[in-house]
């Protein structure tokens, strides 16, 4: 053919055979022909299948899911089968089905002596034994024994052979392999081996080390977009390419197709990636496993909240607003599993019936039997879509047909399984669904992103390998546990000994080092969980410098963080009110209270979008207490606690009478008996929520009990009015305490521990925590205090006139002096903030920066993160 020599080729691995037949049709296409016949150039596996099926045999070949069946059915029945689990199970098939393959590739003696020296290989000659048994009354052939038969043919000459074979990308050949060659020649068929690559590249190679393994990805990406030209080829060689390949996939096509990230772009991708991800977590084929795989009727929120508004479903597509009320409804009720008979008031419900109705099938069937029942109760669910031409796009299109495949492969598995039940058949099917990896179909591009075992045989114009560090190249070794380990030393099997890997890595390098006219290796400096040092086998490749970083990124995000590339647009930085708006709140209280003068303090927009927009994030609630109830129980406690007990004098009576416990437990109780009707039949969280805030109160009760000056509760959840710049707000005063010297404290509770340093901020220049602050303006006082009730933090913060004392720190900013002049600080910063929601100032401008944001949901809205200088602005976070 060309470099790699005449045609037909058999070639190492299926990517490389695509890859070679790419290049053929582009020679072709540069050669100006328009038409001309396919070549013929497979991967050894899909060769020798040929062969075979050509050759009338008599043995049907086992596909690698019927084999590893075979192996765990023969394992399980085995005199060690009763001790292993399920998932020991799953791999010693795998690993003994490995260690057959070995056994035929590299021709072992299964009649070595040192077979028997372990108990590990002794016992895996037992299952090769029944495992061969199994196979002869099948009349099946293992594909480990495939290659075998094929040449067993042809020294019979039942196979023909061809004049000429070029074999390519076999870096490394087995005894097999050779075996093939000898045959090949003595039936006069001409072997060429691929020639090997020049290697007199290695003065274009470059090491780059860098941050972490996205920026390394990244990196690679923008390189890629600056290095392409048209009929230029690019591989991207990464050794451990399972853990790169969502990121790479991520990157790659934000940075080398930007619009691909659009959801309402179905575009293909301009690179091959060789590994897909499990079928199973596409996200069509996962609803369809959550439907079949349900062991019973009693479903878990989370997951049926999902699958009752999934677009692949019926129940989704079109009883979708009926799912929300239903989501919403259950929610409210904070159970944690719903069960399917339960629901029958609902447009859904019948769905739900055929769905228990499965899942409580009792029959036992054949797989191939299972196969129509679990096809005939999907399409029943509308999974997928009734009409196939409406998938919503290429991808699940091509994940339906990969799932077809698994269906059909799952079929044919009634000799090797025998009756299974309907939880068994489940369990094989998402095993199964789970192990066949995805990845939808494309043309062949000119950049690849392949394993290393792949790039054997490849030729580029550039190359990038990735992720060369200290404990990837080389890798460590890992012996096949049923093979004895001398025999694989000895046989050099791959992952023998770390002789054999050091050899082989060099190897690669060097292979790799002249794959292409301009070669770089990268290594992460950070793997996300420890530090990584480069492959002592490329220091002696000279670094490509720091100049080598690209940061010109083309990725959506990075063109709207880039300014140069954007039109200057000034926005405005308010929005006064509309006529309507201010008809209302002249009559009205604004909405909000004093929440919305935090909210303005917090960050102008936050407020605009709460309080002018009323934007309101649609929560799923949890089925616990969460925070917030917490804190609202915590409060109604000590509500109705004070109500009760009213003084100091009669906290210490209690005390002494031995009697607190018991009446903080009555007020806890009927604190809970106020949030009953939300948590229905929750009563294992109620009783752990007692506790805890039994504990909480009686903590916290020591250190009302420590203050000096006897004090009265003249109030609880206090309602006052305040106007402020002409704006009418409603705040509510948790508690009001007088002392025994007549004076007036206005009392905050707090929850949370973070809120221990919120009295600082009573003094900065713009005011940042106005609740207490707009307390005392709406009523006359000594002090304000802040009661911290955090389980091993309670405490009091407060500032006041000087003699007034909490038994707690108190905060006095030197320059505001006396307790007036602090009045006057916080009127006027009150009054700036509700000056500033008058005026409909609405930039963004988070207070706190990262911190005020991670709690705010309007991130979407205001943009904020698309600002240039937001990953680099310095953090506020005192
Ligand atoms: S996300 Fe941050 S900047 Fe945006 S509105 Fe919320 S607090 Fe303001």
């Amino acid at each position: 053919m060309n470099e790699i020599g005449p045609l037909p080729i058999v070639t190492v691995s299926s990517r490389l055979a695509r890859w070679l037949t790419l290049q053929y049709n582009q020679r072709k296409q540069e050669q100006g022909e328009s038409v001309w016949e396919a070549p013929s150039i497979l991967s050894l596996n899909a060769w020798l299948k040929t062969l075979w099926e050509e050759s009338w045999p008599e043995q049907f070949i086992l596909s690698d899911l019927q084999s590893k069946q075979l192996w765990e059915s023969v394992i399980k029945r085995s005199r060690y089968g009763g001790d292993i689990s399920l998932l020991n199970l799953k791999s010693a098939a795998n690993q003994a089905a490995n260690a057959y393959q070995l056994i035929h590739e590299y021709e072992l003696d299964a009649g070595n002596a040192s077979f028997l020296d372990k108990e590990e290989t002794k016992e895996f000659l037992e299952w090769k034994r029944a495992y061969e048994t199994r196979l002869e009354s099948l009349n099946a052939l293992d594909p480990a024994s495939l290659a075998g038969a094929v040449l067993r043919k042809m020294e019979r000459r039942e196979i023909p052979t061809p004049d000429h074979l070029t074999l390519a990308g076999f870096m490394e050949t087995t005894p097999q392999h050779e075996r093939m060659i000898r045959v090949l020649e003595s039936n006069n068929t001409q072997v060429t081996l691929a020639p090997p690559l020049s290697g007199d590249a290695l003065s274009s190679t470059r090491t780059t080390a860098w941050k972490d393994k996205k920026e390394e990805v990244v990196q690679c990406a923008r390189w890629i977009r600056k290095t392409h030209r048209p009929g230029k080829t690019i591989g991207v060689v990464v050794p451990e390419l399972e853990s790169y390949r969502s990121l790479i996939f991520r990157e790659f096509r934000m940075e080398l197709s930007p619009a691909s990230v659009l959801p309402t772009k179905d575009m293909e991708p301009p690179f091959n990636i060789s590994l897909g991800a499990p079928l199973a977590e596409e996200p069509m084929i996962w609803t369809a496993l959550q439907l079949i795989c349900a062991g019973h009727s009693k479903i878990p929120l989370a997951t049926l909240s999902i699958l009752i508004k999934s677009p692949f479903l019926e129940m989704g597509r079109t009883h979708f607003l009926e799912s929300i009320r239903l989501e919403k409804l259950w929610a409210s009720k904070r159970v944690p599993f719903i069960y399917l008979e339960d629901i029958k008031e609902s447009s859904i419900a019948p769905l739900l019936g055929e769905w228990n109705r499965f899942i409580l099938l009792a029959d036992t069937l054949l797989p191939s039997q299972w196969t129509s029942v679990i096809f005939d109760f999907l399409k029943q669910q509308g999974w997928p879509s009734q009409l196939e031409s409406s998938f919503q796009s290429r991808r699940d299109f091509q994940a339906y047909e990969a799932w077809k495949e698994c269906l059909e492969n799952f079929s044919t598995l009634d000799d090797v399984s025998g009756s299974l039940t309907r939880e068994q058949a489940v369990h094989l099917l998402g095993q199964l669904v789970t192990e066949k990896l995805f990845q939808i179909k494309t043309r062949e591009q000119p950049i690849q992103i392949i394993g290393l075992l792949e790039s054997s045989g490849m030729q580029f114009d550039h190359v990038w390998v990735m992720g060369c560090h200290a404990d990837c190249l080389p890798s460590p070794p890992a012996p096949n546990p049923f093979l004895p380990i001398p025999i694989q030393k000895q046989k050099g099997i791959p992952h023998s000994d770390a002789g054999r890997e050091r050899a082989y890595a060099m190897q690669s390098i060097a292979r790799l080092a002249s794959a292409a006219p301009d070669v770089i290796f990268s290594y992460p400096e950070n793997d996300g969980i420890h530090e990584c040092l480069i492959s002592p086998l490329l220091v002696t490749i000279p670094s490509a410098g720091e100049q080598f970083s690209i940061s010109h990124s083309s990725a959506l995000a990075g063109k709207i963080q880039n300014t140069l590339l954007l039109d200057e647009w000034q926005e405005a930085n308010t929005l006064p009110w509309t006529l309507k708006e201010k008809e209302l709140y002249a009559s009205q209280l604004f909405p909000g209270g004093t929440s919305s003068i935090k909210n303005q303090a917090d960050c102008p927009f936050k407020a605009f979008a709460n309080h002018r927009l009323k934007l309101y994030s649609f929560e799923i609630l949890e089925n616990d207490y969460e925070n917030l109830e917490r804190g609202n129980l915590t409060h109604k406690t000590l509500e109705l606690f004070w109500k009760e007990v009213k003084t100091q004098q009669n906290l210490k009576r209690l005390q002494a009478d031995n009697l607190l416990e018991s009446a903080v437990i009555r007020n806890v109780r009927s604190a809970q008996s106020y949030y009953r009707k939300i948590f229905v039949r929750q009563s294992l969280f109620e009783n752990i929520e007692r506790q805890r805030l039994t504990q909480l109160m009686m903590e916290w009760m020591e250190k009302e009990l420590l203050r000096t000056d006897d004090f009265t509760v003249l109030h609880e959840e206090l309602s006052k009015e305040l106007t402020l710049a002409g704006l009418q707000l409603k705040l509510k005063i948790d508690r009001v305490d007088k002392t025994v010297n007549e004076q007036i404290i206005l009392i905050d509770y707090k929850t949370s521990k973070n809120e221990s340093t919120s009295q600082k901020r009573w003094f900065e220049e713009r005011l940042s925590e106005p609740q207490l602050p707009l307390y005392s303006l709406a009523m006359k006082c000594d002090a304000v205090a802040i009661g911290i009730v955090s389980k091993g933090e309670t405490s009091w913060a407060s500032t006041s006139s000087p003699q007034v004392f909490l038994g707690s720190k108190k905060y006095q900013q030197e320059e505001l002096e006396s307790w007036e002049g602090i009045l006057s600080h916080w009127r006027n910063g009150c009054e700036q903030l509700a000056q500033e929601l008058v005026d409909g100032l609405l930039i963004a401008q988070p207070l706190r920066k990262h911190n005020t944001c991670r709690i705010c949901p309007h991130e979407t809205l205001c943009r904020i993160k698309e600002r240039s200088n937001w990953m680099s602005d310095d953090e506020d976070e005192s």
